[in-house]
């Protein structure tokens, strides 16, 4: 005899839950994105302590090839060039072509390409992963193989896709050697890139993936476990953007108990992020 379907659910969200294991036990009505998350804080971050904290900024302004501070940013020289000058698109091409052409650090040395990232300009969420691997570094795309094949059936089981309205990145764009963490020194010539694009993406939420990436843009050596279940914001250039925590989808493979827990987070995230 069929199972019965929850109600209203699509055959790629079914899907998804199935291969959590939790299609019987999670039986949600309705649209997932307008569920919302018990004990959830959607604005601000909440501590362990349970208290909720003001939506301060975890990140410094960056804007430069050299990480500095808001402070450090306010006492540049009134001459100094605004970081994004140029028409959007303009500014878009000329960060693409930046990048492909950096010698920033060492990291270009082993490299086959760099990883610029994929998805629309205009994308409505921004993805975070760490840096690439091997299959991306020969590919020239972030979140390949299992992986990447993981992560797009999560986000196909909350209509969303890279195709579409999702564009993924990493915080390094050239790959560490034997996919180690990529060292501080890296971290600060690379992380501009990305704080570049997250301006000009202007997402309404970010979900970031892993450990590496998500104390990187949080400014955090908080655990993963402490940063998940919790909505954190991002400012960049007086902008705030939600900022969600989950884990990588390789971590996800290796460990698919934890599964049910990035279905809680893209949950949190669909909530936050908007239908
Ligand atoms: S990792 Fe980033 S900073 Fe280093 S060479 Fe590649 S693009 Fe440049």
């Amino acid at each position: 005899m069929a199972e019965r379907s929850p109600s209203g659910m699509s055959p790629v969200r079914r899907a998804w839950l199935r291969e959590l294991g939790i299609e019987r036990l999670w039986n949600l009505p309705g649209p997932v994105l307008q569920a919302p998350v018990p004990g959830i804080v959607q604005a601000g971050v909440q501590d362990d302590a349970g208290a909720v904290q003001g939506a301060e900024s975890p990140m410094r302004d960056v804007a430069a090839p050299v990480l500095r501070t808001e402070a450090e940013a306010a006492e540049a020289p009134a001459e100094a060039p605004a970081p994004v000058a140029l028409d959007p698109e303009q500014a878009w091409a000329a960060l693409e072509e930046e990048v492909r052409h950096c010698t920033a650090c060492g990291l270009c040395q082993g490299r086959t390409q760099t990883v610029f990232g994929t998805g629309p300009r205009h994308a409505r969420w921004m993805l975070i992963g760490e840096a690439p691997g091997e299959q991306e570094d020969k590919q020239g795309a972030p979140f390949v193989g299992r992986s990447g094949k993981l992560l797009d059936n999560m986000l196909a089981a909350i209509s969303r896709s890279r195709q579409v309205d999702v564009f993924i990145a990493n915080v390094i764009k050239c790959r560490p050697p034997g996919n180690r963490d990529p060292l501080p020194e890296e971290v600060a010539r690379c992380s501009p890139f990305l704080m570049r694009q997250i301006e000009l993406i202007q997402p309404e939420l970010i979900l970031v993936l892993g450990r590496f990436a998500a104390q990187t843009l949080l400014e955090t050596d908080a655990r993963i476990g402490s940063l998940r279940g919790k909505v954190h914001t991002l400012s960049l250039h007086g902008r705030s953007v939600p900022v969600v925590v989950s884990y990588h989808p390789a971590y996800l493979l290796r460990s698919p108990a934890e599964k049910i827990k990035a279905w809680q987070d893209l949950r949190l995230a669909a909530s936050v992020g908007g239908a």
